[in-house]
């Protein structure tokens, strides 16, 4: 039974609102935090992730006698997405990032380190933090501890945002579906929608993304669209809905992610003849649809002891492992028998990366990042292209007000997955921890504001 009315209503326990339950709860507002999945802790996207927070200016960095700023991080952005993110939200973002990573040490407990063994695409600095594990599981936990100590908030698992009751243009109520299959009203001034995007409603993914409409899904099944479904029926603007998170590199048949950081180490990746087909150093985001293309829609990355030892911090490298996805070779034959790739064809492909890595000519795929030639004995991993999350949605302000014409709409946020994001259109612009960014430092700016909302309704 919910309680009959709270000053904020949060829908979803990821990371966006569990970020936001706790930013308006310190404001001394009640808030209601309604999950509509009892497996959340490990299957939303945030127990699913990483945990890779990327932020320019922290303490961390200035501690590790790393230069960055908020504008550095910004150009990146905008190189990345050549320049179709949306400006506010990323200038918003790249400004409130170090503080959020501060307030998940210091108010969450949450222990964050930089991550400087090795650099992801498209980011200037070492500007990533992680929590130790590298799993997005820990970085849940933490905030759901804060979350549940706090007197003013209440988490309801069960219940699902079903909409969201307007008056006079202000928010009013929000309407609740329990388990039972009843419906209830409650009367709230403010809701933040943190449902995350809409990448598990397969139609909605082939109408508005078509080009990773059959990849292979890795997300949460929670991400039903629930958001852009409810602000949509309030006539909300909406941005970006053709932008996505792909993945170039997940593991056939275990769906386990095998991190870019075997790609940024000095691994590689071959078709079924076993030639390179693409460039491995862009993003691993616009990597997906590069596999996709390929037979079977599958590759293999291969790279060597040396590359698994440094990828191990990963909790998802130690399950690979622990799975058996590492196939080893002593030698280019013995890897084309264990991969049934064409011995000369990956002899070939073997030698060329081997002298590209050693800086001796240029590779005809433009790949300039390269670390060392492999060493054998060689691992190999059958990989396929993968969708994680999308990154489009309700337009927002710099405080996460939804926008309705262009104008906030009073009482309604949107944060994380359920918002636009800042990786601009299409598969490309995704640059690592766009996503957790978007969904903790949304969900910061939205909890602060409607917790100052509901004390001064005329707005911020
Ligand atoms: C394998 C993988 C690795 C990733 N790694 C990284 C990374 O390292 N760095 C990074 O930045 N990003 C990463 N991402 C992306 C990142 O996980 C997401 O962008 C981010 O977690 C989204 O957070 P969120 O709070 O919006 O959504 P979620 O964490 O998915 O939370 C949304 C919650 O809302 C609930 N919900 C949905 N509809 C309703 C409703 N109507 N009522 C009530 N509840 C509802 C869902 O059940 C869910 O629990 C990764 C994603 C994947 C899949």
């Amino acid at each position: 039974m919910s309680p009959a009315a709270v000053d904020v209503v949060v829908a979803g326990a990821g990371g966006a609102g569990l970020t936001a339950a706790l930013a308006a709860a310190d404001l001394g507002r009640t808030v209601l935090l309604v999950e509509q999945r009892p497996t959340f802790r490990h299957d939303c996207n945030t127990a699913m992730s990483t945990a890779m927070i990327p932020a320019a200016g922290s303490r961390w960095q200035r501690e590790a006698g790393i230069e960055d700023s908020a504008e550095t991080f910004l150009a990146d952005i905008e190189r990345k997405t050549s320049g179709t993110a949306d400006a506010t939200v990323a200038r918003a973002l790249t400004a409130v990032a170090p503080e959020l990573t501060e307030w998940l040490a210091d108010r969450c407990a949450v222990r964050l380190e930089l991550v400087t063994d090795f650099a992801y695409p498209g980011h200037s600095a070492h500007r990533c933090h992680a929590v130790p594990g590298r799993s997005g599981q820990t970085l849940l936990r933490g905030l759901l501890q804060a979350v549940q100590s706090h007197p003013n908030i209440t988490l309801m698992v069960g219940p699902r945002l079903l909409d969201v009751i307007l008056r006079s243009g202000q928010v009013a109520a929000a309407v609740l579906a329990t388990p039972d299959g009843r419906q209830e009203r409650l009367a709230t001034s403010s809701v933040i929608l943190a449902c995350n995007g809409f990448a598990a409603a397969a139609e909605r993914v082939r109408e508005l993304i078509p080009e990773i409409a059959d990849a292979l899904y890795c997300g949460s099944p929670g991400s039903v669209g629930d958001a852009l479904a409810i602000g949509e029926r309030l006539g909300a603007d909406v941005a970006c809905l053709d932008s996505y998170q792909g993945h170039g590199s997940v593991a056939v048949p275990h769906g386990i992610l095998v991190t870019w950081a075997v790609i940024m180490n000095g691994g590689i990746i071959i078709d079924a003849r076993g030639a390179r087909f693409a460039d491995e150093g862009q993003g691993y985001s616009e990597f997906a649809t590069n596999i996709l293309c390929q037979p079977g829609s599958t590759g293999w990355v291969v790279f060597d002891e040396g590359i698994n030892q440094a990828c191990l911090p990963f909790a998802d490298h130690q399950r690979l492992n622990e799975a058996g996805a590492l196939r080893w070779a002593n030698d280019s034959i013995s890897l084309a028998s264990v991969t049934g790739c064409r011995p000369e064809v990956l002899a070939g492909t073997l030698a060329d990366a081997a002298r590209y890595a050693a800086g001796q000519g240029r590779d005809p795929l433009s790949r300039s990042h390269w670390t060392r030639p492999l060493c054998p004995p060689y691992a190999a991993i059958r990989v396929t292209g993968a969708l994680f999350h999308t990154q489009g949605g309700l337009a927002i302000d710099a405080h996460a007000r939804v926008l309705r014409g262009g104008r906030p709409m009073p009482g309604l946020f949107a944060a994380g997955g359920a918002a636009v994001g800042i990786s601009g259109t299409g598969g490309d612009g995704y640059l690592a921890g766009n996503g957790l960014l978007a969904a903790l430092g949304l969900g910061l700016l939205a909890g602060r504001a409607a917790g100052t909302i509901v004390t001064n309704p005329r707005g911020l």
